[in-house]
């Protein structure tokens, strides 16, 4: 069954989480969803790659919300048999001294355009294993760093390991955050010399062979974000033979950082929007970090109607969403209306099914829908509430939201039960609305239904964000302060609208926003129906146009894995 996949040369695609469907939750967020649109791209491109990423049976979490607000945390699991083979190769590698067993999970994603790609799921729950081991490969970010670390050996020296077992011709490895960087130990093992062949001074590895096969893409902003080990941890959960000096000199001689492993291991790395790859530049010293901001995926973010009026007025866009440049002038403005009506309706329904709030469709909606953590300052939008009522009394909006919370986020939990005070404390002037389990398919209604995407990120945490780009490709405007991908993508007035200056501090941002939707963004929505759809052209001809994940693809399949 894997005939199909092995003949071709194929780009490795190593990532904690993937999002590959909405029944399968093995993803947690933005890290995730930006995996699957990635895959979704190549498959449509039909750019060979094979992506490696563990089972994660017991899924994330399902998140309930109880009436006062607090989430509760349920075991999503699902069964793999279900949507993938089971394959026969099994490899081991060495934890806590103990031979591990991993085998995997063959998923075939099935592009749209007739395009098929291999995914592997990595698996330890085999009758090889005992013990915790079985359980390795159970939990999407869950458990402590000891676990944590066990789940990066299975999926980067595990993962390189399983497709030579295999029979694939890897060309190029990507890895996607720094969570697989021990793939490098595995290469590097791969292209060593044997000692007698060595002169003096000449080292045992072939590194310029390891880097060159190897791109990195970095995610995160901030120092404290990236994994690290205590190496008397590593030293005694992975005791495989290798060389712990030559780690400490690529990883950190303090502890393993996962970040500086996959920076010293790839010639080509990246950041996920040009302000983050600045952030990184300045944050490793001594590398080149290159930009490639992030997309979405064309069709798995369009909306039905919006999808027929592609189709019918920019033929080919699914190929080459540039297409979507024309919209501003090709589609007429009572289609583009007709496309968002339809949207907004199935949201509003789904609204009632899940939380029975009642929406009126002819009110505007604002939608805030992500991770619930400090940083993403989910109650920006709540900081005064009198103010927040009295600009509803001029001209109404109504407020859908969504998000889970990690289940050791206390404070990220603490946001989830105040948004819940604020909606009550609001009720009667502005419905607001908190829909439990953010996933991909609510991710697809909100971004499609709402009439304003709101995000409100405390600068510079917000490495790219992708679901603004989401609501582009259903002509939704974003409102949202200057950072990540808004900083390319914000044409003030044109594309969308930003919240506050690149240069204020953040302490203004709730006065800019309450200001912005006062003055521009409901009396616009209200008193010129011409211009507002003129902005949700623009959305789609600006923003949706290049935010997508065939443009990104295109770099990097030209710039990272052919050089
Ligand atoms: C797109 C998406 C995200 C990422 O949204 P951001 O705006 O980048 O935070 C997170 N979760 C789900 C389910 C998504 O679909």
């Amino acid at each position: 069954m894997l005939n199909e996949f092995v003949h071709v040369p194929r780009i490795a695609y190593f990532s904690m989480e993937i999002a590959l469907r909405c029944e399968i939750p093995t993803y947690a967020g933005g890290l995730g969803v930006l995996a699957g649109d990635t895959l979704r791209s190549a498959t449509d491109l039909e750019l060979p790659m094979v992506a490696v990423s563990l089972v994660s049976r017991a899924g994330y979490f399902r998140q309930e919300i109880d009436a006062q607000g607090r989430q509760m945390e349920h075991p999503a699991s699902w069964v793999p048999a279900g949507h993938a083979q089971s394959l026969d190769a099994r490899v081991a590698v060495t934890i806590e001294g103990r031979k591990v067993w991993i085998g995997a999970w063959l998923y075939v994603m099935e592009g749209h355009m007739g395009g098929r790609q291999p995914v592997l799921l990595l698996d330890t729950d085999l009758d090889e294993n005992s013990g915790d081991d079985r359980k390795i490969t159970h939990y999407l970010y869950g458990g402590d760093n000891v676990y944590r670390l066990k789940q990066e050996i299975v999926l980067g020296l595990g993962g390189a390991r399983l497709l030579q077992a295999l029979g694939f011709t890897i060309r190029h490895y990507h890895m996607n955050e720094g969570h697989s960087a021990l793939l490098g130990l595995e290469l590097m093992r791969r292209f060593s010399y044997s000692a007698e062949d060595l002169r003096p001074g000449e080292s045992l590895y072939d590194f310029p062979r390891v880097r060159d096969l190897c791109s990195f893409t970095t995610h995160t902003p901030v120092e404290a974000g990236h994994d690290r080990f205590p190496y008397e941890m590593v030293l005694r959960v992975l005791d495989d033979d290798f060389d712990i000096g030559m780690l400490k000199r690529l990883a950190g001689e303090d502890s393993l950082n996962m970040t500086r492993l996959a920076l010293n291991l790839s010639e080509y790395i990246n950041g996920v929007a040009r302000k983050h790859a600045e952030i990184s530049n300045a944050m490793f010293p001594g590398y080149r970090v290159h930009a490639i901001t992030n997309g979405v995926h064309p069709y798995t973010w369009t909306a039905a109607s919006f999808r027929q009026l592609y189709d019918h007025y920019l033929p080919g866009w699914c190929h080459e969403p540039q297409l979507l440049m024309r919209a501003d002038c090709c589609i007429p403005d009572a289609d583009i209306w007709q496309a968002h009506v339809q949207a907004k309706q199935h949201l509003i329904a789904k609204v009632q099914i899940l939380t029975g709030v009642t929406l009126d469709p002819a009110i505007p909606i604002l939608g805030f829908a992500r991770r619930m953590t400090a940083y993403k300052r989910p109650d920006l939008l709540f900081s005064d509430l009198e103010r927040l009522k009295a600009i509803a009394g001029k001209r109404p909006f109504q407020i859908v939201l969504a998000g889970k919370a990690h289940p050791r986020d206390e404070n990220g939990k603490q946001i989830i039960a105040q948004l819940h005070d604020h909606a009550r404390a609001l009720a009667g002037t502005i419905t607001v609305a908190y829909l439990p389990d953010y996933d991909m398919a609510l991710a697809q209604m909100l971004t499609a239904g709402a009439d304003v995407w709101l995000n409100t990120p405390l600068p510079p945490m917000e490495a790219s964000g992708t679901s603004g780009m989401k609501a582009a490709f259903n002509g939704v405007p974003n409102l949202s302060v200057l950072d990540g991908w808004w900083l390319e993508g914000c044409i003030e007035g044109i594309s969308g609208w930003a919240i506050g200056n690149a240069a204020d501090l953040p302490d203004g941002d709730a006065q800019a926003l309450y200001d912005k939707l006062d003055q521009v963004v409901l009396p616009l929505y209200y008193d010129d129906n011409g211009g507002w759809i003129k902005m949700m052209k623009n959305a789609i001809s600006k923003n949706a146009s290049y935010f997508n994940s065939h443009r990104m693809m295109r770099r990097y399949a030209t710039e990272a894995y052919v050089r």
